[in-house]
């Protein structure tokens, strides 16, 4: 459906747990997280529920995301019933950990496309920004990814100030190396990220001319017909003898909110509908009824109320909760 600027709501992207088996130091605080109960986070039997009326609003698009969505318990399963959802492609967000193990079950659910999210390939470096990562293992997930067979393998990476051009190069040597797409993301001003100063994408575009040649756009529409990587905030281009595409997320430099086709939901059942608010629609009124008319209403309702565009730039300090409890 639409929302009441003309987007066409199509994306979802569903947070499994607010817990992580990492801290990174941008997203959650390295002590005294208290992580929800069990029986205050939404069954899958709920999730599903959902899931099934936002794909009769229009969705088409679900991403599974957390804290670390494959730390959950049958989060794999939950994948295999999304993916019976008519008419719906179902991708996961992770930290990668856990890939080497799980990337084959994945696949066999039907896993669409999984993106990883890594900072740095160096190891220390690594180990101190997620305060306990060990890298090997998330390199090892994005091979067994490949490899396996998951159709869309993507990196994102989310660089930290001016010191972190080694590092954006090494990532993006991904792509040259390996059949995977890597993506830059700027930081934002959520939870602990608003203590960071993150790289500006124009300027890491030009560390990575420097090193590696001209970044030539790519078409919009090559990205959805020949790549199937969707209309989605990222602008992609290639470097020459890369096999992966290099992309660029700028929810600062480059505001993409009057594409803004998501909406998010939380572990607790909260819809929100925009990243810089904290508030949102809570769906267990709904979700305690029989039937889903109440939920079609309110998931309409919340849609219609979507804001116009977010205010990162000039109210930096908005309490907008944080990456872990929304999912990125
Ligand atoms: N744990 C999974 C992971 O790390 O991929 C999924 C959840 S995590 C919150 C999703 C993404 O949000 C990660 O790629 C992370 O780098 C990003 N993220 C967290 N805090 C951020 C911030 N303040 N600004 C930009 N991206 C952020
Ligand atoms: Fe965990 Fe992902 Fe946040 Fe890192 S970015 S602390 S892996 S939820």
């Amino acid at each position: 459906m639409r929302d009441r600027f003309g987007r066409e709501i199509g994306y979802a992207r569903i947070s499994i747990t607010d817990r992580c088996n990492l801290r990174c130091v941008y997203c959650m605080p390295e002590s005294g997280v208290k992580s929800l109960r069990h029986a205050d986070i939404l069954s899958y039997e709920n999730i599903l529920r959902i899931c099934r009326v936002f794909a009769a609003l229009g969705i088409r698009k679900l991403r599974v995301t957390g804290g670390e969505p494959l730390v959950r318990k049958g989060a794999v399963g939950l994948i295999a019933s999304l993916k019976k959802l008519e008419g719906v492609s179902v991708t996961l967000t992770t930290n990668g950990l856990l890939l080497p193990e799980k990337a084959r079950e994945l696949r066999d659910a039907g896993l669409d496309g999984v993106n990883i999210s890594l900072d740095t390939r160096d190891p220390s470096a690594y180990f101190r920004l997620t305060r306990g990562g060990d890298v090997r293992r998330v390199l090892a997930g994005i091979d067994a990814a490949v490899e396996t067979g998951i159709p869309q393998v993507k990196v994102n990476c989310v660089p930290l100030g001016e010191d972190s051009r080694e590092d954006v190069l090494q990532v993006a040597a991904l792509a040259r190396d390996r059949a995977v797409h890597v993506r830059f993301i700027e930081m934002m001003p959520i939870g602990p990220g608003t203590a960071f100063v993150g790289v500006d994408n124009r300027r890491l575009r030009q560390w990575l001319e420097r090193e590696y040649g001209d970044w030539t756009p790519l078409e919009e529409s090559l990205k959805k017909e020949s790549l199937n990587i969707g209309y989605g905030p990222a602008r992609y281009g290639s470097l020459t003898g890369f096999q992966g595409k290099i992309g660029f997320i700028s929810p600062i430099s480059d505001c993409f909110c009057e594409k803004c086709n998501r909406i998010r939901l939380t572990s607790t059942g909260l819809l929100r509908t925009c990243l810089n608010r904290s508030d949102g629609v809570s769906l267990l009124p709904a979700l305690s009824d029989l039937n889903d008319s109440r939920l079609f209403a309110d998931i309409r309702g919340a849609i219609l109320e979507k804001p116009e565009r977010h205010d990162f730039v000039t109210q930096k300090e908005a309490a907008r909760g944080t990456m872990f409890k929304i999912g990125g």
